[in-house]
Parts: structure tokens; C-alpha cells; sequence
């Protein structure tokens, strides 16, 4: 994705890591092969391989305004410790120098949001230095849905007490607590306003207190999803909850609201997850939606 301007907004997109990652119905377990074969024109092979495996990628955004530089959802990050997940496990990405060579260094950071807090959207929250988790992006204030970080933190209290693995691959403990600790997290209800035309929705299904970031300026519009689309796919049926959803109904209503309200319209969506070029619009097409890349 190039840099994509929304009015006097710009935006770039941060990759950590992208290319095929898990089988489709593993992360969809409802999914309806057939229908995915019927509309292989445009699914494959960006957004599926050959071997069925989901084409993801995981980033960051950096929404620029005049006032403020917003990180949004902050990926695995490095030297985290994700043995149930090989690929994360102390993965070693320059996550850094591609945030740089976009144009930010850490203290360039006003706000970090995450949509929501699976281990995927918090990881460069904090960094290891001297064997300790600190704050990746020293001047940021860093916005957490109230209702999300209770949700995570009662979760991961209660597997410590009985004696069971931390949630969530133990990432509220090294990318959500220290962050907590050092003085730097504001728990935010679910329509806090960044400022004029930025704000946080809330968008429940996926995790308890997930929430998109909508930005408007001049007249357009940009919505930051997080994981409501894991992939496009599943714009050939809304109920196509992922495995990852902890309320699979909830989270295929949020999904049909969000799709219907920006469907044929100039609304760019910017998913958690979907590969390059990543940012792009909903479209109906023939019984359902397709996707439609923008820049
Ligand atoms: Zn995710």
C-alpha cells in the first residue's frame, strides 16, 4: 500500500510480516469451499494459495493528522516469548526500521491504539531492553478500550490462580501490563475521540471490547477494522465467523452492519490483516461483496 491520503489525513501501512499463512478453513470453519471455487477470479491467488492456505498480513498504520501521530495495532513484535505459535515465537523482524522508513521514529508517536488485544495487535507495545518489557514509543499515550483491557485482565488474573498458561499467548503480561505500569495507558470507553474526526467505534464479536477507528477529514472517510474482516473471503458470506472470534454471532452481526453501511460507498476499509495492497473498499457483486483495492 502506498501512502494513501483521506482528505488532509495521511496514512501508511507498516508490515511486519506477510505471505500464506494458515489453511482458510481453519481460520473459517464455516466456510463453504464450493462457493470460495465460484468466485476464484478474484479470490485467488492474492487473497488464497493454491494449497488453500489464507494470504495474511500483519502491519501496522500510522494515521497522520495535523495534530497527532496515531499507531495503530502494534503486531507480534520481537523476542516474544509464542511457543504455542512457532512462527511468533521469538521472532526477530525489523519492524523498526520499516516504521523509520515510513517516516517515524518511536518518539514520533502520540497515541497507540489497538483495536483489540490479541497477542497479534500489541506485540511492539513494548520492547525487551536490559530483560525487561518497556514501552516501545516513549511519548505515546496508549489507548485501550476500558471494557477490552478488563476483559483480558480478569482472563489472565484468573488462568494465573489456577495454575493454568496465560491467555492470549501470555501477551498481556509483556505487551498490555508494562505499559499499565509504566504510566503510559489510558483505558478509554469505546467512543473516545483522538479529536474531530477521529474517533473510536465500538464493533463487539471479535474479542469483548474490540473497536474500529474511523477518520474522516475533507469529506472522506477511512475506517480502521482490526480483525471485524480477517480476509476478503469472507465477504462471500458474513456469517463466516473466524475461529479466533470469541462470539461468532455477535461478531457476524458487527461484520453485516459494518459491510452494509460502507458497501458502493467511497469509505476505504483498512483490516487488520488483508495482504498488499491491503486498503480498499466493499463492492456488492453478483449475490453478495467483493473486495476492491484502493491505491
Ligand atoms: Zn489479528
Amino acid at each position: 500500500m502506498k501512502t494513501l491520503h483521506v482528505g488532509g489525513l495521511r496514512v501508511d501501512r507498516v508490515v511486519e510480516s506477510e505471505g500464506a499463512f494458515a489453511p482458510v478453513d481453519f481460520i473459517l470453519p464455516g466456510v463453504d469451499m464450493a462457493r470460495v471455487e465460484a468466485q476464484s477470479e478474484w479470490i485467488r491467488p492474492r487473497y488464497l494459495s493454491d494449497d488453500n492456505r489464507l494470504m495474511m498480513s500483519f502491519h501496522s498504520y500510522v494515521l497522520s493528522t495535523p495534530h497527532h501521530r496515531i499507531l495503530i495495532d502494534t503486531c507480534v513484535g520481537n523476542d516474544k516469548p509464542r511457543p504455542a505459535r512457532p512462527s511468533w515465537h521469538e521472532q526477530q523482524s525489523p519492524y523498526l526500521e520499516t516504521l523509520a522508513r515510513a517516516g517515524y521514529a518511536p518518539e514520533d508517536i502520540d497515541f497507540v491504539c489497538c483495536t483489540h488485544l490479541h497477542a497479534d495487535h500489541v506485540g511492539w507495545n513494548t520492547q525487551l531492553k536490559d530483560g525487561r518489557w518497556v514501552p516501545t514509543f516513549p511519548k505515546a499515550r496508549y489507548v485501550f478500550a476500558q471494557t477490552e483491557y478488563t476483559h483480558w485482565e480478569r482472563a489472565h488474573r484468573e488462568a494465573l490462580a489456577r495454575g493454568e498458561p496465560a491467555p492470549n499467548h501470555g501477551s498481556f503480561a509483556d505487551s498490555v501490563l508494562p505499559v499499565m505500569e509504566a504510566g503510559q495507558a489510558d483505558l478509554v470507553r469505546e467512543d473516545f475521540e483522538f479529536e474531530e474526526g477521529v474517533y473510536l467505534r465500538s464493533a463487539l464479536g471479535h474479542t469483548a471490547g474490540t473497536c474500529c477507528l474511523h477518520a474522516n477529514s475533507q469529506g472522506q472517510s477511512a475506517i480502521f477494522t482490526g480483525d471485524i474482516l480477517h480476509t476478503p473471503v469472507q465477504l462471500l458470506d458474513l456469517s463466516w465467523s473466524s475461529r479466533f472470534c470469541d462470539d461468532p454471532a455477535q461478531a457476524a452481526s458487527t461484520r453485516q452492519a459494518l459491510v452494509n453501511a460502507v458497501a458502493d460507498t467511497s469509505t476505504v476499509l483498512l483490516a487488520g490483516h488483508f495482504p498488499t495492497p491491503t486498503a480498499g473498499r466493499v463492492v456488492s457483486h453478483q449475490e453478495g461483496f467483493a473486495w476492491k483495492d484502493v491505491g
